[in-house]
C-alpha cells in the first residue's frame, strides 16, 4: 500500500482546532473575574471532547476501509412563525404597529405574543380581547455597548461597527414589554439609563416583516 506523508485534510482541521483551543486558553488565563473563567474552561473541555469524538469516528471509518471525502452541507431552513407571530409581524410591516397579549387570567403582557401563557398555562389569542397595542417609545432599562464588531450568526461575515444597543422597555405595556434593540449612534458619554427612546421605522417598502422593521431606536428629550 502507498505510504501517505501528507495528513488528510481532516486531521488538519482537527489540529488547527485544538491548536485554536491552546490559544484561547491561554487567553483564558487572563480572566479575572473565575465564574466566568470557569465557563471558559468548561467550554474548552467539552471541545476538546467534540475534537477527540471526530478523530475517532474518522479512525473508525478509514478503519472499516472507507474513503473520507470533504464536502460542505447547506442546510437552508423555514418554520412557521405560529398564528400569533405571524399577526405581530404583519402589523409591524404593514403599519408599523407593535402587538402585544394580555393574559386574561393573571393581567401580564405577553410580549412577544405567544398562544399561552407561561403563569397560568392557558391558551391566549384567540379573542381579540386579548390582544393590544404597545407605543413605540420606551424607557431604557439597561445598555450593551459591544466592543467588537458584530458577526452575522447565519453567514460569519462581519457586519457593521460596534452598535450600542438597549434594553427597552416599551410604553403601554409592563416590567414584561422589554425589547432589546440597536440604540442610536451617538457620543456614547449621553447614554443612560432611564433615556427615553423612541423607534425609527424603515420605510414601509423595506420592512419585512421583522424585528429589524425597526432600525433603531433614537434618543428623545422628554
Ligand atoms: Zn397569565
Amino acid at each position: 500500500m502507498e505510504k501517505r506523508t501528507e495528513k488528510p485534510d481532516w486531521a488538519k482541521n482537527i489540529e488547527a482546532g485544538l491548536n485554536g483551543l491552546k490559544e484561547n486558553e491561554k487567553e483564558c488565563e487572563k480572566i479575572t473575574e473565575l465564574d466566568y473563567r470557569d465557563y471558559a474552561k468548561t467550554s474548552y473541555d467539552l471541545a476538546r471532547k467534540k475534537y477527540a469524538g471526530e478523530m475517532k469516528a474518522y479512525q473508525k471509518a478509514l478503519d472499516a476501509g472507507y474513503v473520507i471525502v470533504d464536502t460542505i452541507v447547506n442546510l437552508p431552513f423555514k418554520e412557521s412563525a405560529g398564528l400569533r407571530l405571524s399577526k405581530f409581524f404583519e402589523a409591524l410591516r404593514g403599519e408599523a404597529r407593535i402587538l402585544a397579549l394580555r393574559c386574561p387570567e393573571c393581567g401580564r403582557v405577553i410580549f412577544p405574543p405567544r398562544p399561552v401563557c407561561g403563569f397560568c398555562r392557558i391558551t391566549i389569542g384567540e379573542s381579540s380581547k386579548d390582544w393590544l397595542e404597545l407605543r413605540d417609545t420606551g424607557t431604557v432599562t439597561s445598555i450593551v455597548l459591544p466592543t467588537e464588531r458584530e458577526v452575522d450568526r447565519a453567514t460569519g461575515r462581519i457586519v457593521g461597527e460596534p452598535n450600542p444597543c438597549g434594553f427597552i422597555r416599551l410604553d403601554g405595556g409592563d416590567e414584561w414589554t422589554v425589547l432589546v434593540h440597536y440604540l442610536e449612534m451617538t457620543n456614547l458619554e449621553k447614554l443612560h439609563r432611564g433615556m427615553r427612546v423612541k423607534a425609527v421605522w424603515k420605510p414601509k417598502e423595506e420592512r419585512r416583516g421583522r424585528m429589524t422593521d425597526i432600525a433603531f431606536f433614537r434618543i428623545v428629550e422628554d
